[in-house]
């Protein structure tokens, strides 16, 4: 009975990974995946995670028993402190919801479940593009995705009155995800001027914001300033929707094997007839039993990482610097990409390299040019064009320069 199932193709990214394991060139450089290298193109694990990892081992209470369904508190609490604020209004009047998730995409898979059973027919719109397994999450539970203008691939710039008008011409009360800080794949985040526009236009057409915050920390280097939108919409919103926020500590602590995420529900303020509390632990309760019936409770190590990490004045601070080295690094490295293709006088205008943030540069190049990259160079890149600047060093920036400077000329 399975003899006639149909072989999809591998996942683009992932395979990406394969051909460069196969590729036995000596010099290659991988700017394909997001994942943080450091200057020597290793992977990094953070000095607060290390110090994190010694406390837990060191503890003779630790052990491997399962965490309850909702997670580890001191993660959930901590997560919702970092991305609301210490002294969030949200969560002082306790109308957080929060749940423990296998990373972002386990929090976007909660919250597709959620809303093909709470909010059902409607479709989330997505930025065109957008991060690829946007669509396959949400489609994968039923729910339908609609694209939203937001690359303007001309000028490389945000094409704000496209956003906005599709905010204005949305059925009232669909569901717009927006990325918090570090777009992906183009790097391009609206001002903060753009943000106040983009969520005063989804207040005034009952839009139900859902944030991806998979990069706080990275784009800026601060926790305050990477969360500025999803801080104005919690705000915004506070009399009015609810909101979603799916948050990942893949990247800014760098747990990206380990699965450590969570799922944020705010409800909007009540008139004093309603209960919040009965309200958030009903959410609460609908989440736990997605989560129980897809991996009954969420991985413990990564949690117990994060936590420490959250929880302890030192480590936090340690974790502040290590995101600061994290995104100095990638933006001295967009600096000297773009400098050194400026001096190979390459054809075009490379500002944007330097102008995007977060981890990747929506670079421009063609599919065909990247294809050479690979074939002919060894840089490995997305077909979009998207390069993680993560994978950029001293040691490879020259070759990579060169090489894109040899493509797009021939
Ligand atoms: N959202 C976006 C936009 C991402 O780029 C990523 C990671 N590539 C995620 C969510 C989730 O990643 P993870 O499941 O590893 O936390």
């Amino acid at each position: 009975i399975f003899n006639n199932i149909e072989e999809l193709p591998g996942d683009a990214l992932f395979a990406i990974k394969q051909r460069l394991a196969e590729d036995s060139r000596t010099f290659k450089v991988d700017l394909g995946i997001g994942a943080y290298r450091d200057e020597s193109g290793k992977p990094w694990v953070l000095p607060a995670v290390r110090k994190a990892e010694s406390l837990i081992h060191a503890d003779p209470s630790f052990n491997h028993e399962y965490l309850g369904i909702a997670g580890l508190p001191a993660l959930t609490s901590g997560a919702a402190k970092v991305i609301l604020g210490e002294d969030s209004p949200a969560l002082a009047e306790k109308r957080v919801v929060s749940s423990q998730s296998l990373s972002g995409t386990g929090a976007l898979h909660i919250a597709a479940k959620f809303i093909n059973k709470f909010l059902p027919g409607r479709p989330v719109y997505v930025s065109d593009p957008t991060w690829a397994n946007h669509v396959s999450i949400f489609e994968s539970q039923g729910v339908k995705t609609v694209t939203y203008p937001y690359w303007d691939a001309a000028t490389k710039t945000l094409n704000l009155d496209g956003f906005i008008k599709a905010i204005e011409s949305s059925p009232r009360g669909s569901i717009f995800l927006l990325h918090a800080c570090a777009h992906n794949p183009t790097g391009l985040d609206p001002s903060e001027a753009q943000w106040e526009e983009i969520l005063d236009a989804c207040v005034k057409n009952d839009i139900i914001p859902l944030f991806d915050s998979a990069y706080q920390g990275f784009a800026s280097g601060s926790l305050a300033k990477d969360a500025f939108a999803v801080r104005l919409g919690v705000k915004l919103f506070a009399e009015t929707a609810p909101i979603f926020i799916c948050q990942s500590f893949a990247k800014n602590v760098g747990m990206y094997g380990e699965r450590c995420g969570c799922i944020h529900l705010i409800v909007p303020k009540q008139d004093s007839s309603v209960n919040v509390t009965a309200i958030t632990k009903a959410l609460g309760s609908q989440i736990s039993k997605i989560t129980r019936s897809e991996v009954s409770n969420p991985p413990a190590y990564g949690a117990k990482i994060v936590a420490k990490v959250l929880n302890d004045a030192e480590l936090t601070q340690q974790w502040h610097q290590d995101m600061i080295t994290m995104s100095q690094r990638i933006t001295k490295m967009r600096r000297t990409l773009s400098d050194k293709l400026v001096a190979l006088k390459t054809p075009g205008n490379w500002d944007h390299i330097v102008n995007q943030c977060g981890m990747f540069s929506y670079t421009g190049l063609t599919k065909e040019m990247v294809q050479r990259l690979e074939k002919e160079h060894g840089v490995y890149m997305v077909a979009s064009g998207r390069a993680s600047i993560a994978g950029l060093n001293d040691q490879n920036v020259d070759h990579v320069a060169n090489a894109i400077n040899e493509v797009v000329r021939h």
